[in-house]
Protein backbone atom coordinates (compact mmCIF):
# COMPACT_ATOMS: atom_id res chain seq x y z
CA UNK A 1 0.00 0.00 0.00
CA UNK A 2 1.80 3.03 -1.31
CA UNK A 3 -0.14 6.41 0.70
CA UNK A 4 -0.80 9.68 -1.49
CA UNK A 5 -1.59 13.13 0.12
CA UNK A 6 -2.98 15.84 -1.97
CA UNK A 7 -1.88 19.04 -0.53
CA UNK A 8 -3.48 22.17 -2.30
CA UNK A 9 -1.77 25.23 -2.66
CA UNK A 10 -1.61 28.47 -4.54
CA UNK A 11 -4.52 28.93 -6.70
CA UNK A 12 -4.75 25.91 -8.26
CA UNK A 13 -1.95 23.71 -7.54
CA UNK A 14 -1.44 19.95 -6.38
CA UNK A 15 1.64 18.87 -4.56
CA UNK A 16 1.46 14.84 -4.11
CA UNK A 17 3.49 13.52 -0.78
CA UNK A 18 3.94 9.49 -1.70
CA UNK A 19 4.48 7.55 1.59
CA UNK A 20 5.35 3.84 1.84
CA UNK A 21 4.67 2.71 5.87
CA UNK A 22 6.75 -0.43 5.58
CA UNK A 23 10.45 1.18 4.53
CA UNK A 24 9.43 4.59 6.23
CA UNK A 25 10.24 6.39 2.47
CA UNK A 26 8.79 9.20 1.15
CA UNK A 27 8.48 11.58 -2.42
CA UNK A 28 6.91 14.31 -2.84
CA UNK A 29 5.76 15.32 -6.53
CA UNK A 30 6.35 18.62 -7.50
CA UNK A 31 6.25 21.04 -4.53
CA UNK A 32 5.55 24.81 -5.81
CA UNK A 33 6.45 26.04 -1.80
CA UNK A 34 8.47 24.07 0.67
CA UNK A 35 6.65 24.68 3.61
CA UNK A 36 2.94 23.04 3.28
CA UNK A 37 5.03 20.18 2.83
CA UNK A 38 7.15 20.33 6.04
CA UNK A 39 3.97 20.98 8.15
CA UNK A 40 2.68 18.27 6.53
CA UNK A 41 5.40 15.75 7.01
CA UNK A 42 6.03 17.42 10.67
CA UNK A 43 2.33 16.29 11.41
CA UNK A 44 3.04 12.79 9.80
CA UNK A 45 6.50 12.10 11.25
CA UNK A 46 7.55 11.29 7.63
CA UNK A 47 11.13 11.88 6.61
CA UNK A 48 11.48 13.17 3.11
CA UNK A 49 13.99 10.34 0.66
CA UNK A 50 13.32 12.34 -2.18
CA UNK A 51 11.58 15.23 -4.73
CA UNK A 52 10.13 14.17 -8.04
CA UNK A 53 9.59 16.89 -10.31
CA UNK A 54 8.42 16.55 -13.70
CA UNK A 55 9.34 20.05 -15.34
CA UNK A 56 11.12 22.85 -14.48
CA UNK A 57 8.39 25.25 -14.10
CA UNK A 58 8.33 27.47 -10.89
CA UNK A 59 4.90 25.97 -9.62
CA UNK A 60 6.56 22.16 -9.55
CA UNK A 61 10.09 23.35 -8.23
CA UNK A 62 9.54 25.98 -6.39
CA UNK A 63 10.37 24.23 -3.14
CA UNK A 64 13.09 21.72 -4.14
CA UNK A 65 16.16 24.22 -2.69
CA UNK A 66 14.60 24.68 1.08
CA UNK A 67 13.05 21.17 1.18
CA UNK A 68 16.35 19.71 0.34
CA UNK A 69 17.85 22.11 2.84
CA UNK A 70 15.90 21.49 5.28
CA UNK A 71 15.68 17.34 4.38
CA UNK A 72 18.31 16.74 3.10
CA UNK A 73 16.29 14.90 0.40
CA UNK A 74 17.46 13.47 -3.23
CA UNK A 75 15.82 15.54 -6.22
CA UNK A 76 14.86 13.57 -8.83
CA UNK A 77 14.48 15.39 -12.13
CA UNK A 78 14.74 14.84 -16.33
CA UNK A 79 18.05 14.48 -17.08
CA UNK A 80 17.52 17.20 -20.15
CA UNK A 81 16.57 19.59 -17.57
CA UNK A 82 19.91 19.77 -15.20
CA UNK A 83 20.42 22.94 -16.05
CA UNK A 84 16.88 24.22 -15.73
CA UNK A 85 15.63 22.00 -12.20
CA UNK A 86 17.06 23.42 -9.08
CA UNK A 87 19.19 20.98 -6.75
CA UNK A 88 18.98 17.94 -8.94
CA UNK A 89 21.19 15.03 -7.64
CA UNK A 90 19.92 12.23 -9.96
CA UNK A 91 18.82 12.94 -13.85
CA UNK A 92 16.23 10.23 -15.75
CA UNK A 93 14.76 10.01 -18.60
CA UNK A 94 12.85 7.47 -20.43
CA UNK A 95 12.29 4.01 -18.80
CA UNK A 96 14.53 4.42 -15.44
CA UNK A 97 12.76 2.86 -12.34
CA UNK A 98 12.96 4.69 -9.45
CA UNK A 99 12.43 2.77 -6.20
CA UNK A 100 10.24 4.34 -3.17
CA UNK A 101 10.69 1.64 -0.47
CA UNK A 102 9.18 -2.08 -2.47
CA UNK A 103 7.31 0.61 -4.29
CA UNK A 104 8.54 1.26 -8.33
CA UNK A 105 7.98 4.36 -10.62
CA UNK A 106 8.90 4.04 -14.47
CA UNK A 107 9.70 7.36 -15.93
CA UNK A 108 7.80 8.31 -19.35
CA UNK A 109 9.03 11.39 -21.36
CA UNK A 110 6.01 13.41 -22.48
CA UNK A 111 7.07 16.27 -24.08
CA UNK A 112 5.17 18.49 -24.81
CA UNK A 113 4.25 21.44 -22.57
CA UNK A 114 8.29 21.53 -21.95
CA UNK A 115 10.80 19.98 -24.22
CA UNK A 116 11.92 17.92 -21.22
CA UNK A 117 8.79 16.99 -19.06
CA UNK A 118 8.42 13.80 -17.94
CA UNK A 119 5.47 11.59 -15.93
CA UNK A 120 6.17 8.86 -13.24
CA UNK A 121 4.08 5.92 -13.86
CA UNK A 122 3.38 3.60 -10.77
CA UNK A 123 2.32 0.16 -12.49
CA UNK A 124 1.33 -1.88 -9.46
CA UNK A 125 -0.08 0.68 -7.46
CA UNK A 126 -2.25 2.16 -10.50
CA UNK A 127 -1.28 5.83 -10.04
CA UNK A 128 0.24 8.13 -12.66
CA UNK A 129 2.03 11.64 -11.68
CA UNK A 130 1.20 13.49 -14.88
CA UNK A 131 2.49 16.76 -13.94
CA UNK A 132 0.71 19.44 -16.80
CA UNK A 133 0.61 16.97 -19.40
CA UNK A 134 -2.22 15.84 -18.86
CA UNK A 135 -4.94 17.50 -16.72
CA UNK A 136 -8.77 15.95 -15.70
CA UNK A 137 -10.75 16.86 -19.05
CA UNK A 138 -7.65 18.54 -20.64
CA UNK A 139 -4.53 18.69 -21.11
CA UNK A 140 -1.49 20.88 -20.86
CA UNK A 141 -0.44 24.03 -23.15
CA UNK A 142 1.85 23.79 -25.53
CA UNK A 143 5.12 26.25 -24.41
CA UNK A 144 7.99 24.30 -25.72
CA UNK A 145 6.48 21.08 -28.38
CA UNK A 146 4.79 20.84 -31.22
CA UNK A 147 1.35 19.59 -31.18
CA UNK A 148 2.62 16.13 -32.86
CA UNK A 149 5.16 15.83 -29.89
CA UNK A 150 1.93 16.31 -27.29
CA UNK A 151 -0.38 14.41 -29.25
CA UNK A 152 2.54 11.54 -29.30
CA UNK A 153 2.94 11.98 -25.54
CA UNK A 154 -0.80 11.54 -24.67
CA UNK A 155 -0.76 8.79 -26.57
CA UNK A 156 1.27 6.49 -24.43
CA UNK A 157 -1.10 7.58 -21.08
CA UNK A 158 -3.97 6.84 -23.09
CA UNK A 159 -2.70 3.50 -23.17
CA UNK A 160 -2.10 2.61 -19.63
CA UNK A 161 -5.12 0.83 -18.35
CA UNK A 162 -7.96 2.08 -17.47
CA UNK A 163 -8.53 2.06 -14.11
CA UNK A 164 -5.11 4.26 -13.36
CA UNK A 165 -5.33 7.04 -10.98
CA UNK A 166 -4.70 10.96 -12.69
CA UNK A 167 -2.85 12.72 -9.87
CA UNK A 168 -2.34 16.05 -11.97
CA UNK A 169 -0.74 19.39 -10.84
CA UNK A 170 -3.52 21.31 -10.98
CA UNK A 171 -7.39 21.77 -10.58
CA UNK A 172 -8.44 22.86 -14.07
CA UNK A 173 -11.09 20.16 -14.44
CA UNK A 174 -14.43 22.65 -14.70
CA UNK A 175 -13.02 24.78 -17.06
CA UNK A 176 -11.82 21.73 -19.06
CA UNK A 177 -14.87 20.23 -18.74
CA UNK A 178 -16.74 23.14 -19.99
CA UNK A 179 -14.50 23.41 -23.15
CA UNK A 180 -14.67 19.62 -23.84
CA UNK A 181 -19.11 20.07 -23.64
CA UNK A 182 -18.22 23.05 -26.34
CA UNK A 183 -16.62 20.52 -28.68
CA UNK A 184 -18.62 17.35 -27.83
CA UNK A 185 -21.92 18.69 -26.14
CA UNK A 186 -23.69 15.23 -26.55
CA UNK A 187 -20.79 12.97 -24.69
CA UNK A 188 -23.59 11.77 -21.64
CA UNK A 189 -19.63 11.03 -19.48
CA UNK A 190 -18.88 14.52 -19.93
CA UNK A 191 -22.34 15.92 -18.76
CA UNK A 192 -22.78 13.39 -15.61
CA UNK A 193 -18.99 14.26 -15.12
CA UNK A 194 -19.84 18.17 -15.15
CA UNK A 195 -22.68 17.66 -12.68
CA UNK A 196 -20.49 15.73 -10.09
CA UNK A 197 -17.29 18.54 -10.59
CA UNK A 198 -19.69 21.07 -9.98
CA UNK A 199 -21.12 19.58 -6.68
CA UNK A 200 -17.38 19.28 -5.77
CA UNK A 201 -16.64 22.64 -6.59
CA UNK A 202 -19.17 24.27 -4.93
CA UNK A 203 -18.19 22.49 -1.61
CA UNK A 204 -14.26 23.70 -2.83
CA UNK A 205 -13.07 20.21 -2.69
CA UNK A 206 -10.96 18.62 -5.12
CA UNK A 207 -11.92 16.68 -8.57
CA UNK A 208 -8.36 15.09 -8.79
CA UNK A 209 -7.77 12.22 -9.18
CA UNK A 210 -9.39 11.03 -12.64
CA UNK A 211 -8.78 7.84 -14.32
CA UNK A 212 -7.75 6.36 -17.47
CA UNK A 213 -11.08 5.30 -18.13
CA UNK A 214 -12.92 8.04 -17.38
CA UNK A 215 -10.21 10.60 -19.30
CA UNK A 216 -10.84 8.04 -22.47
CA UNK A 217 -14.64 8.92 -22.46
CA UNK A 218 -14.14 12.52 -21.47
CA UNK A 219 -11.30 14.27 -22.27
CA UNK A 220 -11.57 15.51 -25.67
CA UNK A 221 -7.80 15.70 -26.14
CA UNK A 222 -7.79 11.80 -25.86
CA UNK A 223 -10.95 11.75 -28.22
CA UNK A 224 -9.76 12.55 -31.22
CA UNK A 225 -11.76 9.64 -33.23
CA UNK A 226 -14.99 11.20 -31.70
CA UNK A 227 -17.22 11.90 -34.69
CA UNK A 228 -19.01 14.45 -33.20
CA UNK A 229 -15.71 16.42 -32.14
CA UNK A 230 -14.69 16.10 -36.04
CA UNK A 231 -18.06 17.00 -37.12
CA UNK A 232 -18.17 20.05 -34.51
CA UNK A 233 -14.49 20.90 -35.82
CA UNK A 234 -15.50 20.42 -39.49
CA UNK A 235 -12.13 17.61 -39.44
CA UNK A 236 -14.34 14.93 -40.36
CA UNK A 237 -12.44 11.92 -41.28
CA UNK A 238 -8.67 14.40 -40.84
CA UNK A 239 -6.14 12.45 -38.92
CA UNK A 240 -5.68 12.45 -35.45
CA UNK A 241 -3.19 14.82 -35.20
CA UNK A 242 -5.03 17.49 -37.00
CA UNK A 243 -7.93 17.07 -34.90
CA UNK A 244 -5.72 17.52 -32.09
CA UNK A 245 -3.75 20.33 -33.28
CA UNK A 246 -7.38 22.35 -33.55
CA UNK A 247 -9.07 21.44 -30.76
CA UNK A 248 -5.16 22.80 -28.34
CA UNK A 249 -5.51 25.63 -30.67
CA UNK A 250 -9.56 26.44 -30.08
CA UNK A 251 -8.48 25.81 -25.92
CA UNK A 252 -6.06 28.47 -26.09
CA UNK A 253 -8.47 31.08 -27.04
CA UNK A 254 -11.49 29.22 -25.33
ZN1 LIG B 1 3.88 23.87 -16.20
FE1 LIG C 1 1.97 24.05 -13.65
Amino acid sequence: MLDILQIPVLTDNYIYLLHDPVSGETAVVDPALAQPVLNVLDEKGWRLTYILNTHHHWDHVGGNLKLKQKTGCQIIAAQADRERIPGIDRGVSENDIISLGQHQTKVIATPGHTSAHIVYHFAKDGALFCGDTLFVMGCGRLFEGTSEQMWTSLQKLKALPSATQIYCTHEYTQANGQFALSVEPDNKYTQKKMLEVAQLRLMNQSTVPSTIGEERATNPFFREDSLSIQKKLGLEGQSSVSVFTELRKRKDSF
